[in-house]
């Protein structure tokens, strides 16, 4: 993360990585220019022996190219594409990678604004989706699609694991023999998952059979909650798809994005590691204390819960976000939020600082109740992103807190 894919003597020697804060780039001749556009525009395919220049900064740009170089190597994948939110990469992974007339198939429980996405967005371009019970066996998930949509077709099978705020786990390699069975001669199914929750240190979803991830880069990958950003991986084929929409939807990840990531991707590892470690003790104080009715934390799943194995199997850490719910109603819920003060009440997470937010009535209130109720996004409901600090002081913070609740 420190070296890779950046080389100093083009830069003036400089050790770290400059800022290429510019929109346009200076061809060598005219012929240059040419060469570039036949092959951008798909006039003529690139020659192995040519070296082509960079143009234009909504196309490319060198902070951008040397940050997906770094995520390439987590992921183990091919190729990376660079966004300027999670929501870009996802919402452009997705356009890419459907038809108007299909149908995604996807997991119960996402993102807020990925369900939007999906629900109300897609829809006007004529792609609909179906929700599948995520303890549903592959043939089941066919059957129920048969009966509700026909032969319609499918392009993609759309995941969140862990998803966001319940830490609920979907079984990624049972997903991707869903998006195989799914798959005829003439379209391979592709299956999507956003890692956003565990990646990319913890868990390695091509490995596992997912064809694209994706990123909230805006998250642990930039860690210090002053970016927004994304990214999607996997396959070159499918990246550089993805590649040549981000061109024109316009939403590459900026010069200074992409420089700060730099930045961040340095210290990725430890951060993810120290903040897990926090997290586990969070975890363990909030799961006996009177107060708190349940807690969701992956590094405290009993052995004897289903989710345990699959917990094993793909994962490396219990991460360091939290779901608990607190007993009592919104009120108390929010009682707690208010009352706390080394934690901040924001959304997002992933960052050095601990976060906590009330998905119910934030990030997921788009969601529809009777989806809320089934999925586990209830009133009593809060999430924490355990950052950086001293866990005793947030051990402290949430004591009181819950005491004046
Ligand atoms: N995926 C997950 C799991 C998220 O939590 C978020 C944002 O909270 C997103 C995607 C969207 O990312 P961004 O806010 O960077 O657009």
């Amino acid at each position: 993360m420190m070296s890779f894919g950046y080389n100093p003597q083009l830069s003036e020697g400089s050790a770290k990585t400059p800022l290429f804060q510019t929109s346009t780039f200076v061809f060598k001749n005219s012929e240059e220019g040419r060469a570039y556009f036949e092959v951008a525009y798909g006039l003529r395919n690139k020659k192995k022996s040519e070296n082509l220049p960079l143009s234009y900064a909504r196309i490319n740009n060198p902070n951008a190219e040397i940050a997906e170089e770094r995520l390439k190597l987590w992921d183990k994948a091919e190729a990376c594409a660079l966004f300027q939110s999670g929501m870009a990469a996802i919402s452009t992974s997705i356009l890419e990678l459907t038809t108007p007339g299909s149908l995604i198939l996807h997991s119960s429980t996402l993102y807020g604004g990925t369900n939007h996405f999906i629900k109300d967005v897609l829809p006007k371009y004529n792609i609909s989706s179906m929700e599948f019970d995520d303890n549903n066996s592959v043939d089941n998930i066919i059957k129920e699609k048969k009966k509700n949509f026909g032969n319609k077709n499918v392009n993609i099978v759309y995941i969140e694991s862990p998803a966001n705020p319940t830490n609920q786990l979907i079984d990624i390699e049972k997903c991707s023999s869903l998006a195989k069975k799914l798959s005829t001669k003439s379209n391979k199914v592709l299956l999507l998952i956003d890692n956003t929750f565990m990646g990319p240190i913890w868990s390695k979803p091509i490995k596992l059979g997912a064809d694209i991830v994706l990123y909230s880069v805006t998250k642990y990958l930039g860690g210090h909650s002053d970016i927004v950003a994304g990214a999607a991986l996997g396959k070159k084929e499918f990246i550089d798809r993805i590649k040549s929409s981000r061109v024109f939807l316009g939403n590459i990840a900026s010069p200074f994005t992409s420089w700060l990531l730099l930045r961040s991707l340095e210290t990725l590892k430890i951060r993810m590691e120290k903040e897990s470690e926090n997290a586990l003790k969070v975890a363990d104080f909030l799961s006996k204390h009177p107060k708190i009715e349940k807690v969701n934390y992956l590094g405290l799943i009993n052995k004897s819960n289903k989710q345990y194995t699959l917990y094993k199997k793909q994962y490396e850490s219990g991460g360091a976000m939290i779901t608990i719910y607190i007993k009592g109603h919104l009120k108390i819920a929010y009682k707690f939020l208010d009352n706390l003060k080394l934690i901040k009440l924001a959304v997002s997470l992933g960052g050095t600082e601990s976060l906590a937010c009330h998905p119910g009535t934030m990030t997921h209130v788009d969601v529809n109740e009777k989806t809320k109720k089934r999925i586990g996004i209830t009133d009593s409901l809060v999430r924490l992103s355990i950052g950086l600090e001293d866990p005793n002081d947030l051990i402290n913070d949430i004591k009181d807190s819950l005491n004046e609740c």
